[in-house]
């Protein structure tokens, strides 16, 4: 683990037991790492330690993930629909919080807020290029599945739980389960050995893995369905350098009854054909088309969403957004920027 200031555990928990108010936050469009990394904090500050602290959550939770929200009430707030509450509490929080962002740049509208905030700040993250400059302590890792899986490594190593993941409340064991699958795919990518072996300690305790993966992953609209059959038999683009493309328009996403939140996911699926050697989708939202990319080892999504996307993430995993002035921006035009792109950085490498 690299960080500026490297602590234990214990110190962790320390530097929480001895904050009055504690505010975590996490990134916009929050996916599984992030919910379970974030409520998975949460119990152990409630519930181990005895204190209170909020969860600041930019905007909305997905739908299946809200499982993981039972029993917290009030101590998650989302931005979108409580935006005084969520500000008030990061301005008068005095310990900050930043998990699964490499930089509260990631934050959207608590951007401002975290940045001017004269709380200590303390990051747990596992994205290339953190902006550690701006925490007072840094638990930064690419070499883990997830946020989760390092936020389980350090919560081991305090004394209350001192390596016995039984201890943990079964909540958080949960949260931390699940957000480890939903970064590695259900243990499709970015599985370590300590991936594993959390996994293992997780399911010894007692979390039932069955019942995220039914939350997760059997929960869906049939529209969702409905829409990726569409796209995959209408739309999927692959250029003859191996580059997989789909594009969602908001017209589209109208016509189906979809919400962006039902599109997760959708990005993988091109990679299961031999040839694709990158995945792109694009959605489009106000006044730009958000990016996710994924790609097959060798190649890499981030150097990719770094270049053309104005994003990254991981290496294999990484997202941005691309934006056309509003004469020129359809969804025909995105792709055409994606084909000549991707073009130049499969075969220009
Ligand atoms: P997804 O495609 O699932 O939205 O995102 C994949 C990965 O890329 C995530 O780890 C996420 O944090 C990162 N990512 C997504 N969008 C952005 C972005 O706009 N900027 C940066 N720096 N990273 C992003
Ligand atoms: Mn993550």
């Amino acid at each position: 683990m690299e960080g500026k200031d490297v602590i234990s555990g214990s110190a962790f928990a320390d530097i929480i037991s001895g904050s009055r108010r504690t505010v975590l936050a996490v990134h916009t469009h929050p996916d599984g790492d992030a919910i379970g990394c974030g409520t998975g904090l949460l119990h152990f500050i409630r519930e181990v330690l005895g204190k209170r602290a909020v969860l600041a959550v930019p905007d909305a939770i997905p739908d299946n993930l809200l499982f993981l929200l039972e029993g917290l009430g009030d101590s998650v707030l989302v931005h979108d629909s409580r935006p005084e509450e969520t500000e008030k509490a990061i301005a008068e929080a005095d310990l900050i919080i930043g998990m699964d962002i490499s930089g509260f740049d990631r934050t959207g509208p608590l951007k401002s807020f975290l940045h001017s905030s004269k709380a200590r700040k303390i990051l747990i993250d596992h994205h290339l290029n953190p902006d550690t400059d701006a925490f007072d302590v840094a638990f930064s890792d690419t070499e883990v599945s997830s946020s989760c899986e390092l936020l389980y490594r350090i919560l081991s190593d305090t004394v209350q739980i001192h390596g016995d993941a039984s201890l943990l409340p079964l909540p958080a064991a949960t949260a931390l389960m699940t957000g480890m699958t939903t970064d590695t795919n259900n243990f499709a990518n970015s599985v370590f050995p300590g991936t594993l072996r959390m996994a293992s300690d997780l399911l010894s305790s007692g979390v039932d893995r069955e019942m995220i993966i039914d939350n997760v992953y059997h929960a869906y609209r049939e529209n969702r369905i409905r829409l990726l059959g569409f796209l995959l038999y209408d739309r999927l683009g692959i250029t003859p350098s191996g580059a997989a493309y789909m594009v969602l328009t908001r017209k589209e996403m109208e016509d189906f009854g979809i919400s962006e939140a039902e599109t997760e996911g959708f990005v993988n699926i091109p990679l299961s054909i031999g040839k694709v050697k990158i995945s792109i989708f694009l959605r489009e939202e106000d006044g730009f088309f958000r990016v996710s990319v994924r790609s097959k080892k060798g190649i890499s999504a981030n150097a990719l969403a770094m270049k053309y996307f104005n994003g990254g993430g991981h290496e294999l995993a990484a997202g941005g957004k691309l934006f056309l002035s509003e004469e020129i921006r359809s969804g025909k035009n995105a792709e055409d920027y994606v084909v000549r792109v991707t073009g130049e950085y499969l075969e220009g490498r």
